[in-house]
């Protein structure tokens, strides 16, 4: 029986690349997305199921896993990679700016992990991905949110590294550079070309790249890689 994996923020992106490579893997994956119409039009695109709830809930977190677990299968690798930005230098910043950040890239990581890990403690077996950032492992200046949940997230990894070992749990994180995604394409061209020639390898990540390594740190034997950040920055920044 193919494995069940759950990718979050999915139906596009480097989340819908995640969702492919690991179909393409063998996986049998649903992806998870907040907006009806893009996850319709990801399924049409893919072929793979997507189910909409909203990740910085629990309740509907709990709900959407109670869902695929009934329909799909027991969750046994869990990609939280949904994510997003509310940037503003701190001075400048709206406390409706900060929570949002806080609750789409860090409550989603606990509201998930807690509604899969009982089974998977269960069954002795999970694999756990989520996605950080370069600006989670160096900063960024207009980031104090975005990079203060992708800093968090390195360490809820350990921690939850540290918990599952013993029961077949592995928990890691990856964590992506310049990626060419729709956000990173709407920069102004010459801003972007700026951007490019500061990256060491002189080109973005692309969202395949971010992907491999998710696979890589999904697979049954990649069972002692845990507690681990794999960096997908092409060199802008090395640990
Ligand atoms: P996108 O904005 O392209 O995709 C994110 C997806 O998550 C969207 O489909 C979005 O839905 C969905 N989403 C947002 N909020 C929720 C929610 N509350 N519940 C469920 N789904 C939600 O982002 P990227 O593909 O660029 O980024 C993916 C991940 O990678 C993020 O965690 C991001 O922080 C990280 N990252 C990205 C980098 C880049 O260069 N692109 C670099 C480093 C890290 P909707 O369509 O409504 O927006």
């Amino acid at each position: 029986m193919a494995r069940v994996a759950v990718v979050t923020g999915g139906a596009r992106g480097i989340g819908e690349a995640i969702s492919v490579a690991l179909k393409d893997a063998g996986y049998s994956v649903v992806a998870n997305d907040i907006n009806e119409d893009a996850a319709k039009a990801f399924t049409e695109r893919t072929g793979i199921p997507c189910y909409t709830w909203d990740v910085s809930d629990f309740e509907s977190c709990k709900a959407g896993v109670a869902k695929v677990e009934a329909e799909i299968g027991p969750v046994e690798v869990l990609v939280n990679n949904a994510g997003i930005t509310r940037d503003g230098f701190l001075h400048k910043m709206a406390p409706e700016q900060w929570d949002a950040v806080m609750k789409v890239n860090l409550y989603s990581v606990f509201n998930m992990c807690r509604n899969v890990m009982e089974g998977m403690r269960a069954r002795q077996f999970g694999r756990i991905v989520t996605i950080s950032s370069v600006n989670g492992v160096k900063g960024q200046a207009g980031q104090t949110n975005y990079s203060a949940t992708k800093a968090a997230v390195i360490g809820f990894s350990k921690a939850l590294a540290a918990e599952g070992a013993a029961k077949g749990i592995t928990v890691n994180c990856v964590a992506p550079g310049y990626t060419d995604t729709e956000m990173v394409r709407a920069i102004a061209p010459d801003v972007l070309k700026g951007i490019v020639e500061t990256v060491p390898v002189k080109k973005l990540c692309s969202v395949q790249d971010i992907a491999r390594a998710v696979v890589f740190l999904a697979a049954d034997d990649a069972s002692t890689i845990t507690g681990a950040t794999v960096n997908v920055n092409g060199g802008i920044y090395m640990q």
